[in-house]
């Protein structure tokens, strides 16, 4: 099973990735936790191009397709070879962020990040997306605890970008259900957890 954590900055992703690896890994499933944009040395390697602050910048197209290209190595080298031998893996961000950010935030149309998506991936699908979804001041204020107050590590970002990320999440998860569970990440990160594993038996079971 390929299971995504999707959603804006600090709705804390990583942690739920990690307590349901955990809470897989006692039911005795080999489970592999990994991240986007990364995952492997040569993704890791494309994400620092991304995410480099004294470098050119990329315009949205070459940014798209830097994500594609990470993801096509992450795909193949990592997440296909692990579906393979029946591990399950959960993933820190995947296709719906692309869709998100460099469709929904820099208008991008959706039909050509899924055609980049064929090409480099394809079109692998996870079988169940988490959307963590939160209030934007709540995620701002984690956000500033956990990272000095960068909001968002690609930088230079407006909180009307993150507005339309935000809706275009939304949009995906309204229509697709069979794929989505979106969850309300308010709460201590046990309480959301539970949220969290619940969706994951109904979805994925
Ligand atoms: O999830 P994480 O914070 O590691 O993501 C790194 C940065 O990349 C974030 O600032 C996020 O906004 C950005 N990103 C993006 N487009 C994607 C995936 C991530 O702009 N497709």
């Amino acid at each position: 099973r390929f299971i995504v954590f999707e959603g804006g900055e600090g709705v804390g992703k990583s942690t739920q990735s990690r307590l349901l690896a955990e809470a897989l890994r006692g039911r005795g499933l080999e489970v592999v936790t990994t991240r986007e944009p990364g995952g492997t040395p040569g993704a890791e390697a494309i994400r620092a191009l991304l995410l480099q602050t004294d470098g050119p910048g990329w315009g949205s197209r070459a940014e798209a397709l830097l994500f594609a290209a990470a993801r096509a190595d992450h795909v193949e080298t990592l997440i296909r070879p692990a579906l393979a031998r029946g591990a399950w893996v959960v993933c820190d961000r995947y296709l719906d962020s692309s869709r998100a950010y460099q469709g929904g935030g820099s208008g991008l149309r959706d039909a050509d990040i899924l055609t980049l998506h064929g090409i480099g991936s394809e079109g692998l699908l996870p079988d169940c997306t988490v959307l963590l979804t939160l209030d934007p001041e709540e995620a701002a204020a984690r956000v500033a605890r956990r990272d000095a107050g960068v909001l968002d590590r690609i930088g230079g970002r407006a909180a009307d970008y993150h507005a339309r990320v935000a809706a275009a999440f939304q949009r995906f998860a309204e229509a697709e259900p069979e794929r989505f569970a979106m969850i309300a990440a308010q709460g201590a990160p046990e309480e959301v957890h539970a949220r969290v594993m619940a969706a994951v038996d109904s979805l994925c079971a």
